[in-house]
């Protein structure tokens, strides 16, 4: 088999995703998905947007970026147009174009403990790594410089820095999939003073909208123009129109998934999250892990962290279960 493969194709690791799992009576909290249904107002122009759908999407999804600016402009008080919106099939597809356009072949900082695709991207697209070594599982925001990349709240830590200072010299990606479960402030009212910057979001987390697929960036225009230069070379309609109209159509949905984390901070012993998951500190991972999974409870285990997991936040319910599971193994028999 191997004898057909490009040398690329034979040497890179793939990134692996959680555990999708068959069957019911599961309760997941491994791949950060939000517990509830989106919260969707559905209006008859669906069936318009069915009968269109024999003609390709808009490649420049612009009704969906001008929400997207619109949006943005509301809560961060910034100016940004659809000229500063760069949207993609998820914000993974974002990040692939945003390794492309702007890392290839050149060096790159990022945090030791961070998103697991990073690195999978960097060697896709031949970039060299500068790993900036996290100090108690927090970002030093100081030891950054040139090109970096970091997520704000970071995964899988769960927590969050204030981002004042965009350090110079090079293209800066915050990855913030999981802002809209922090008090920390998002880095897009930074956009303005700093044309290198790059802020990415996701409709997957927030809005409850991992299956459709949409995520963006957001920065300079010249940068948005880079990313659109790539994309055009690779896929003119990542994005395909039901996924356009959906997005435009879907509200955040974050507070009963914080009120749930702050409860569960209270019951077990993780880092003080900002995300929609918490890092858990077990004392056999693995171990922990298989005895979840006995009980049908999917979490995220990495052999590189042996004393932690990384637990999405679930329903109330599903979190109460999640904690009586976990009682059963250090009450006293
Ligand atoms: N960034 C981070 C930090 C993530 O954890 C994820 C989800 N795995 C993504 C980006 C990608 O999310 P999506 O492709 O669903 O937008």
């Amino acid at each position: 088999m191997d004898k057909f493969l490009s040398k690329k194709a034979r040497e890179i690791q793939p990134y692996i995703a959680g555990i999708q799992p068959k069957g019911d009576g599961w309760i997941k909290l491994n791949t950060n998905e939000n517990p509830y249904p989106p919260k969707l107002k559905l209006n008859d122009n669906l069936s318009e947007i069915l009968d269109n759908l024999r003609l390709y999407p808009d490649s420049d999804a612009n009704a969906l970026r001008d929400k997207i600016a619109d949006d943005l402009n509301a809560k961060n008080g910034t100016n940004l147009t659809r000229e500063n919106v760069f949207v993609g099939n998820g914000s993974d597809e974002v990040l692939a174009i945003i390794f492309q356009t702007f890392f290839s072949g050149k060096t790159l900082c990022v945090p030791d403990v961070s998103y697991s695709f990073y690195p999978v991207w960097a060697q896709m697209y031949d970039v060299t790594p500068k790993v900036i070594a996290t100090k108690n599982w927090g970002i030093n925001w100081g030891d950054y410089s040139g090109n970096c990349i970091i997520a704000n709240p970071n995964a899988p830590t769960s927590l969050a820095i204030d981002i004042e200072r965009i350090p110079q010299g090079g293209v800066v990606v915050i990855d913030e999939a999981y802002i809209d479960f922090a008090e920390a402030e998002s880095a897009v009212r930074l956009i303005g003073d700093n044309d290198n910057l790059l802020v990415v979001r996701t409709f997957s987390k927030s809005y409850s909208l991992a299956g459709l697929r949409v995520g963006y960036a957001i920065g300079d225009s010249a940068l948005i123009e880079g990313l659109n230069r790539i994309k055009n070379s690779f896929n003119s309609y990542p994005v395909d129109a039901l996924a356009q109209k959906i997005a435009m159509l879907a509200e955040p949905n974050v507070d009963e998934v914080i009120a749930t984390r702050e409860w569960l901070k209270t019951k077990i012993d993780c880092l003080d999250s900002q995300a929609n998951f918490v890092w858990w500190n077990v004392e056999n991972a693995e171990e922990m892990y298989e005895y979840l999974l006995k009980n049908k409870i999917l979490v995220r285990y990495w052999k590189q962290f042996p004393n932690n997991l990384r637990v999405t936040i679930g329903t109330q319910n599903d979190m109460e279960e999640f904690v009586k599971c976990i009682e059963k193994l250090t009450r006293p028999k």
